[in-house]
């Protein structure tokens, strides 16, 4: 496969995982939970991974999609989960024990938080929180024990960008080994294993499978990293099934067109709306006036699709005639998919936060993040438009 470009290779990445002649021109689906073995010495051939036995352990859909993220992100070997939670659990609970520390970005998803504060910690594992833009402050954070550096491409709502090739280097210095959640960006923007990361994790259920419909997680890196998260991800039964893993490799067929428009919509909409009178600021790294504008010129191939509009106005009641006003948008608790929706961190996803520490943040009530979809963007533009109407 290797001769071909990505495009033609994200078409047959994972198909005919068989290799039989007959196969059906789409993928089949393995719905089963095991599979007959001819006598002890094919179950001996399973066991040192040959083939299939049972669905925890192995099942052909699974299989493909792992081989296409492990293509897609550029590792050795992946493994898929039954959504990016079980991934980015199960790869943590793979690098650290009771006594190691992690360093971690501060801004990362809610529940990846919760996970560390809640579970690590109660497991001895320390976790300190810092702002990964500022490197000196995560240098200075280093400690004798520190394992892990964990960090995510493009943070929310608030998109960031980190320097992922100095990350890795100053982790690498210290023994520590680098994990990047890739959910925001993926591999179509950017792919954390080239620029020294040691392991991705993936929520395949956002622009990866790009249609709304499953959760699905991967953890990719090298065969050594992975064989450690699958011998672990047996044991806690993270996988995802069958049909999820058959739903996201169908997807992945058009995650290039997909990614591609939707960032190029994000970035029409975000110059669009920039000096909005009834906007106070557009965050997107594509404008010139966003933080990290270079770093993300530079690390990046395109922007990314997520964006975030803050209204000057902060009244909750111009707020819900504004989400009432969108036609075409709606709000909805993911991102990714191919419709344009919209989500209000203050109210959801930093809502367990204080009021100071939101502002710390810069997430005021006005801020709304925008997941772009593949909508012709000129009503796409409209819509917002129309909508903003209610802050007049
Ligand atoms: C959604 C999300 C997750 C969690 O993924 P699930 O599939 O919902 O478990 C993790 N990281 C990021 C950045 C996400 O957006």
């Amino acid at each position: 496969m290797n001769q071909y470009a990505r495009q033609t290779q994200l078409l047959y990445q994972g198909h005919r995982i068989s290799g039989k002649m007959d196969e059906p021109e789409a993928d089949a689906l393995y719905l089963t939970s095991a599979f007959n073995v001819k006598d002890l010495d094919e179950m001996d051939f399973v066991y040192d991974g040959g083939g299939f036995a049972y669905n925890r352990t192995n099942n052909p859909n699974r299989t493909a999609l792992a081989n296409a993220m492990t293509y897609l992100e550029g590792g050795e070997d992946s493994i898929i989960c039954g959504c990016g939670m079980a991934a980015i659990t199960t790869a943590l609970l793979m690098l650290v024990k009771p006594g190691d520390h992690i360093l971690s970005d501060m801004t990362l998803y809610g529940e990846t938080i919760d996970f560390m504060k809640m579970v690590l910690e109660k497991f001895g594992v320390e976790v300190t929180f810092l702002d990964f833009t500022r490197l000196e402050q995560v240098r200075a954070a280093i400690r004798p024990n520190t394992k892990v550096f964990y960090t995510e491409t493009v943070s929310n709502p608030m998109m960031t960008v980190v320097d992922i090739r100095a990350l890795a280097e100053m982790s690498h210095a210290c023994g520590a080994k680098l994990v990047v959640d890739n959910t925001f960006t993926t591999s179509v923007m950017v792919r954390p294993l080239d620029l020294g990361a040691d392991v991705v994790v993936n929520s395949l259920t956002k622009f990866y499978n790009g249609h709304s419909d499953c959760l699905a997680g991967s953890v990719t890196g090298s065969k050594e990293l992975v064989k450690k998260a699958y011998d672990l991800q047996v044991l806690l039964g993270t996988n995802a099934d069958a049909f999820t893993s058959w739903l996201v490799l169908r997807s992945l067929r058009t995650l290039d067109m997909r990614v591609k428009k939707q960032m190029d919509n994000a970035q029409k909409l975000a110059a669009a709306l920039e000096h909005d009178p009834r906007i106070a600021r557009v965050i997107h790294p594509s404008l010139a006036s966003h933080p990290q504008h270079k770093l993300a010129s530079e690390q990046f191939h395109g922007y990314g699709a997520m964006l975030s509009i803050v209204m000057a106005d902060e009244s909750r009641e111009k707020m819900n005639a504004f989400m009432r006003r969108l036609d075409l948008v709606r709000y909805a608790m993911t991102l990714g998919g191919f419709r344009t929706t919209i989500a209000h961190p203050t109210t959801s996803s930093h809502g367990d936060l204080s009021e100071e520490e939101r502002r710390k943040l810069g997430i005021t009530f006005g801020l709304v993040r925008v997941s772009v979809g593949m909508e012709d963007v000129e009503d796409l533009i409209r819509d917002f438009r129309e909508a903003l109407s209610v802050y007049d």
